[in-house]
């Protein structure tokens, strides 16, 4: 077991050529809620290879056990089975955030927890970050920008949300939870970070999430018809998560407190998206239109000026890049499913 570990390790140092390693004196106690999720597990991934010590709270719901089960076992690595809507008390330098349901389908599931994760968990965490003086970065969303009138967006807008459609579950209780990290900033001077992250993708996205990317790899991968929400014609930039990871870092271990977008502005409709990914995919699979889903944004494309500026960030990974990559992920999981199924 240690040898394979090993192993892996080795793997992916090669995978993060430009990990720094740490010295002692460098090393911190990094909560991260929802670090079994996609994002979180990637991130995770990092912080462990940069040899900090990581606790991942997470309670499973769209979370898996074999995104981090690399570093079950490892001396510097702690999972904790535990639903981020009651207290958790431990001692840590800093906390990211992102334990809440992100897919609309997932989100919308049981939209009365998607509220209670965002505003009474995210109380929990920043209490949590009031007791340890720990520092605690927020995975908020373009969301909060609901269905846009301002393109591309800017963090100085405030949005056109709506508080009683089906996505208001979302998107208002990641507005006040935005507004929490702000109020809890200015009365008890945590030192908070509020990253707006835009739509992201890549292996570990979770099969029946319901998003659009892995909806349309895998109908591609089947010869599936691809099924296109209302006309296509709206919009989506999308970015690879290893640019996000990147950024959620530099946010992190800057000296910026006001909201940031991390997003890459490379804006597709999601009919050429599609095309695309048929492309890149070699499918025959057929476009097919269904009804728009209600209150979907028309277009969302991120205005990253400032963190090109304050963190000297900016996307690397091509969309086709990052897409092939993602294929072959799902295309590895898809002949997974396949082996256990007949066996
Ligand atoms: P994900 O569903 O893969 O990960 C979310 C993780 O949170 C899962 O591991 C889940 O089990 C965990 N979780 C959910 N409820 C919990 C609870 N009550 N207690 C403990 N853990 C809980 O989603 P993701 O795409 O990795 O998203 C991570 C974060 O980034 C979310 O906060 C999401 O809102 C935000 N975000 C993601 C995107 C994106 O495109 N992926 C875009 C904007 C914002
Ligand atoms: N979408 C689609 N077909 C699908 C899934 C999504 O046309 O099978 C569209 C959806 O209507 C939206 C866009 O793709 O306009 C992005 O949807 P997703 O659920 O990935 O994320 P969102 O940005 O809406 O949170």
């Amino acid at each position: 077991a240690l040898e394979k570990r090993i192993q892996d390790l080795e793997a992916r140092q090669q995978q993060y050529p430009e990990v720094k390693f740490l010295t002692y004196k460098d090393r911190k106690r990094i909560l991260v809620t929802g670090g079994a999720g996609f994002v979180g597990s990637h991130l995770v991934d990092r912080l462990m290879l940069q040899g900090h010590e990581v606790i991942v709270a997470d309670n499973f719901f769209t979370g898996r056990k074999r995104n981090i089960e690399h570093w079950i076992g490892h001396e510097n690595f702690e999972l904790i089975n535990h639903d981020i809507v009651n207290p958790l008390f431990i001692e840590v330098d800093q906390i990211y955030h992102l334990a809440s349901p992100a897919s609309p389908p997932h989100y919308m599931y049981n939209p009365v927890k998607t509220i209670k994760v965002n505003s009474i968990g995210t109380i929990n965490m920043l209490g949590l970050a009031r007791r340890v003086r720990a520092q605690l970065l927020f995975a908020s969303t373009s969301e909060v920008y609901g269905d846009p009138e301002v393109h591309p967006q800017t963090e100085s807008y405030f949005g056109n949300v709506n508080s009683f459609g089906p996505r208001a579950c979302y998107d208002e209780s990641k507005r006040v939870a935005e507004a929490m990290c702000y109020a809890y900033a200015q009365q008890e001077h945590i030192s908070i970070r509020i990253a707006r992250i835009f739509n992201t993708y890549g292996p570990r996205m979770h099969m029946n999430d319901g998003r659009v990317v892995s909806n349309f790899v895998l109908q591609a991968l089947q010869n599936e018809s691809i099924t296109i929400y209302g006309n296509g014609k709206q919009t989506r930039s999308f970015q690879y998560v290893s640019d996000l990871v990147d950024g959620l870092l530099a946010l992190m271990n800057s000296n910026y407190s006001m909201p940031m977008n991390l997003g890459n502005p490379d804006e597709y409709t999601i009919e050429n998206f599609a095309i695309k990914i048929k492309e890149l995919v070699g499918s025959t699979a057929a476009l097919e239109y269904h009804d728009a889903v209600v209150d979907d944004p028309k277009q969302r494309r991120p205005d990253i000026t400032l963190a090109k500026s304050w963190l000297n960030w900016a996307p690397k990974i091509s969309l086709n890049d990052g897409l092939n990559k993602t294929i072959e992920y799902f295309h590895n999981e898809l002949r997974v499913k396949h082996h256990s199924e007949r066996n």
